[in-house]
């Protein structure tokens, strides 16, 4: 037994054996294993340097803090390691392996045992990088574990695991394309989010949706469609640099996160590459077809930001561009958020307004300008909004077009326009009752079929029918306008050219259009007594109509001059506040419905 040491020596030894620690600290923090030594309650009580590099903090920040809450998160944001998995730890070693992100691979092992030198236990963790190991399989499949499906399975871990294997393709990736689908794409997102915290700059998303895409399924079929997609996806990927990421939502959505990009103007950029790739003419033996996309960008340099919310903004911005043909590239920002949920409340209102037969057509009176009786009406259809205000018809009219529910309500305010024509029929024969007709319907084939199908339920005389169209319906598809507006005016069906002057239409263009009338824009009527050139603008558009054998009807006459002054131009018809307002028809408003 060696004898008792003097105070000298015990220093010596506390000098040597801070030294042999401090060699030993710096020996173990060569090790590229990260380790971490904590209490029963799961405390840090000691760390090497590999372990402080991989969490991103000095040890004086760690020590004394829970574990649990200092380690990143896995690659669907939840915690690598939970209290209840450590608690495994204090009778034998566990295992785990996590993922942190896929894109590059980044897996690590996290070891844990108890050591067992006091009671309670402390433990010691290891965490080792195993990325250049894990195969993109086991990555799905790691991922896939986090989900509750696998959790709740994982007592039949063995059984299940080649199932799981198999499985894992379509739990991240869209079987047609083998890009990341939806839950791919959230991973990929999420981390993306994350990475904000530790290198700010911005996260952007490109929400990609194909136009008429349902056209090519309808009329190639599905294989078709898929082998578009598959070309779609591939054009896309040439474009894009390795840090994007390309996944398909499902149906004709593709979104590309990009970390990279820096501003707005580099956004829209990409996302004009895309779309030059995308309209490329795809061709085969049996057709041709010329893709196109409509492309809404949301970024954030928040990494607060939620993974859902970043992809709800680049999905309404979507719906905004898809919206309008000019802007087919939109940039999320407050107004559109607006935009599109005032579009999704109204889109309700319509449906249930048509759903309930609760339409509201209201009648205003065109007059014969001498005698001020009424020669006929246009019908207006009105509907509230959701706090009970009457919504401005280019509105609603804008939002039933995009949302498909534009044919039935047509088709509404036709049956009730013929059923007043059917009332009227002994009373008031020659009167005319007209119908707005907006330019999305009358480019489609088929409008007029479908009216005179209606209408000979009615057994009315079409002659007693006309329909407003405006100018707007010649940008697109001229031809099958001409011939749509040619079939109604064959069963004497009378077209008049609505909103007159206010579009940009040459005038010989314009007379291409198989009409009956013009009616001359109301803001045209307000300038005639007070601008001397409006009032030349408008006794030319009388002039040349008369002399093209139509008929002229002026909109927005208020005053009696204004009507005198129609008169003395020549134009023998109006319509206005001075003649009446839009209103119920005259008659009793039960006998109206259909
Ligand atoms: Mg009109």
């Amino acid at each position: 037994m060696p004898e008792a040491s003097t105070p000298k020596d015990e220093t010596a030894l506390v000098v040597e054996l801070r030294r042999t620690l401090g060699r030993l600290d710096s020996a173990l923090g060569q090790i590229s294993e990260g380790l971490v030594l904590v209490n029963a309650i799961g405390q840090v009580l000691w760390t090497n340097a590999s372990f402080d590099k991989f969490v991103g903090k000095s040890r004086l920040e760690i020590l004394g803090v829970d574990l649990h809450g200092i380690l990143p998160l896995n690659i669907v944001g939840e915690p690598i390691l939970t209290i209840e998995q450590t608690r495994g730890g204090l009778l034998k070693t566990v295992f785990v392996t996590v993922i942190l992100s896929d894109d590059p691979v980044h897996a690590l092992e996290i070891e844990w045992r108890p050591v067992v030198t006091e009671v309670p236990n402390p433990l010691m963790f290891s965490f080792r990088d195993v990325s250049a190991r894990i195969s993109f399989d086991e990555l799905q499949q790691k991922s896939q574990q986090i989900e509750d499906k696998w959790l709740s399975t994982s007592k039949k871990y063995i059984d299940l695991q080649s199932k799981q294997l198999a499985l894992a393709a379509m739990v991240m990736k869209c079987p047609v394309t083998g890009l990341p689908n939806r839950r791919g794409l959230r991973a990929r997102i999420a981390i993306a989010l994350q990475q904000l915290r530790r290198r700010p700059g911005l996260v952007t998303l490109l929400f990609c949706d194909l136009n008429r895409f349902k056209e090519v399924n309808d009329s190639y079929g599905h294989q078709v469609g898929d082998e578009l997609l598959i070309e779609l996806g591939k054009r896309l990927q040439s474009t894009l640099r390795p840090e994007d990421v390309l996944a398909r939502l499902g149906g004709d959505e593709f979104v590309v996160l990009s970390p990279g990009v820096l501003t707005p103007m580099a956004a829209v950029q990409l996302a004009e590459r895309l779309q030059a790739v995308v309209s490329k003419p795809w061709i085969s033996q049996d057709y041709s077809i010329t893709p196109s996309m409509s492309v809404g960008i949301a970024s954030t340099d928040d990494s607060e930001v939620t993974v859902d919310e970043l992809l709800r903004r680049a999905d309404l911005a979507m719906y905004a561009a898809k919206g309008s043909d000019e802007r087919s590239i939109t940039i999320y920002d407050n107004v559109i958020d607006a935009q599109v949920r005032r579009g999704v409340l109204i889109k309700r209102q319509l449906q249930s307004a048509i759903d309930g037969d609760l339409l509201k057509v209201d009648f205003q009176p065109i007059v014969d300008l001498k005698s001020q009786d009424s020669i006929g009406f246009e019908a207006l259809v009105r509907i509230r909004d959701f706090e009970g205000a009457w919504m401005a018809p280019i509105e609603f009219i804008s939002v039933a077009e995009s949302v498909g529910l534009i044919d039935q309500m047509a088709d509404l305010v036709l049956r009730r326009c013929l059923a007043v024509l059917k009332l009227t029929e002994n009373t008031a024969p020659d009167l005319v009752i007209s119908i707005n007709i907006s330019p999305m319907q009358v480019c489609r084939e088929g409008l007029a079929g479908r009216m005179i199908a209606i209408a000979e339920r009615y057994e009315v005389d079409l002659g007693r029918l006309a329909v407003e169209v405006t100018e707007s319906v010649l940008i697109d598809r001229p031809r099958t306008v001409i011939n749509e507006l040619n079939t109604l005016r064959s069963v004497g069906c009378r077209i008049y050219l609505d909103d007159f002057g206010t579009g940009y239409s040459s005038m010989s263009r314009l007379f291409q259009l198989p009409i009956d009338a013009i009616k001359i824009d109301r803001s045209f009527t307000a300038g005639l007594l007070n601008c001397p050139r409006r009032r030349v603008v408008v006794e030319s558009m009388i002039r040349l109509s008369l002399d093209l054998g139509l008929d002229v009807i002026a909109e927005g006459v208020e005053l009696e001059a204004q009507a005198e002054a129609l008169l003395a131009m020549g134009c023998l018809k109006g319509q206005g506040f001075l003649f009446g307002h839009p209103a119920p028809f005259p008659q009793p408003a039960e006998i109206l419905v259909p």
